[in-house]
């Protein structure tokens, strides 16, 4: 064979291989632009566990018309541009991949406007050098993202595809997860037709309280320890679960960096050994968000981002370990008899 480059498709499916693996990553890169964009509603529809029908609408900032094209191309972002915005970086993208990859894999038609358009524009790519066409639409101000067909054209990797309820439930599971976090967006999800999910904004805590125990479950929410705590630059807050409270196994384990859901050995292990000494230890629940200056913490370690890199991670230990301890023991001690004198 003699050298040859590849034809944008094909190296925007290469691409697809790495963020695209099935259609709960494909909504986690869309919803996650929403959310870049400003979006406060997000609205999700799905058909056939997502393999027929992706659908994403929002209220976001939309997308100017001359900029379409590019939102198509692969490595083309407006989040990013030099290396060093790659320290400070706050947004969920910066790839400028997700898109292109997700454009290569499926029948992908983006309809955006925005507030300054009195019209709006529809665009998709085509063939194998993915040349963008745009052609006038209408829609509100803000942007929908349709994908159908998805791996239509590489069956190999439609053939990875679950069924639909399984697909469904990783789209349902990484839902819970952005809720859990973003609890001032309203999100519904539409599965064959049917609104399944419908997580209203919470404002407030008691509107928080009831967005985690649509998510967590009753039990978890109406015994849950509050968690606020701030040291030299550093914030954790959230819901842990109470020393009295033993629940059966759970899954609620939710640690986010700066939104992000991580898993991490060393995150893990704090609020395992803040646990440990109130017998929950590896079963505890807990929906925790630290904040943390973004030059602290590494987060273009691997494209589906879930792990980060603490540039102090003995000293973030230990601050999660001690936040946490002291909020486990101040409840032990409120609840012991009061001893004589
Ligand atoms: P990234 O998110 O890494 O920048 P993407 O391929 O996901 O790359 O998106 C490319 C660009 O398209 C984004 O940088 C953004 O400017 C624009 N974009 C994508 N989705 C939306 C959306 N829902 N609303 C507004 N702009 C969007
Ligand atoms: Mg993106």
């Amino acid at each position: 064979m003699t050298i040859q480059i590849l034809s944008p498709q094909l190296a925007n499916q290469i691409a697809a291989g790495e963020v695209v693996e099935r259609p709960a990553s494909v909504i986690k890169e869309l919803v996650e632009n929403s959310l870049d964009a400003g979006a406060t509603r997000v609205d999700i529809e799905i058909d056939k566990g997502g393999s027929k029908l992706i659908k994403i609408q929002d209220n976001g900032s939309g997308i100017p018309k001359s900029e379409l094209n590019l939102a198509l191309s692969r490595h083309a972002t407006s989040k990013l541009s030099t290396l060093d915005d790659l320290d400070a970086i706050l947004s969920f993208g910066f790839r400028g991949e997700a898109l292109a990859s997700i454009s290569s894999v499926s029948r992908l038609t983006l309809t955006s406007r925005t507030a300054e358009q009195t019209e709006a524009w529809q665009a998709y790519a085509e063939g194998s050098d993915m040349a963008v066409k745009v052609i006038p639409a209408a829609h509100p101000v803000g942007t929908t993202i349709e994908a159908v067909d998805l791996f239509f054209n590489t069956p190999a990797r439609r053939r990875f595809l679950k069924s639909d309820k399984t697909e469904f439930t990783h789209i349902d599971e990484w839902l819970k997860r952005i809720a859990l976090v973003k609890p001032e967006i309203h999100f519904t999800l539409k599965h064959n037709g049917k609104q399944v999910r419908n997580y209203r904004p919470a404002n407030n805590q008691d509107q928080y309280l009831m967005r985690l125990a649509q998510i967590c479950g009753k039990n978890f929410a109406e015994q849950a320890i509050e968690i606020d705590c701030q040291h030299e630059g550093l914030t954790l807050s959230g819901y842990i679960q109470s020393p009295f409270f033993t629940s059966p196994a759970s899954d609620t384990q939710f640690f986010y960096v700066n939104g992000r859901l991580i898993r991490d050995r060393l995150v893990n292990h704090a609020v395992r050994q803040a646990f440990s000494d109130h017998g929950t230890g590896e079963l505890a629940s807990y929906v925790l968000m630290l904040e943390i200056a973004p030059h602290q913490v590494d987060v273009n370690v691997h494209p589906a981002k879930h792990e980060v890199r603490f540039h102090q991670s003995r000293y973030v230990h230990d601050y999660i370990l001690q936040a946490l301890q002291s909020a486990l023991m101040q409840v032990a001690r409120a609840s012991m008899p009061i001893s004589e004198e």
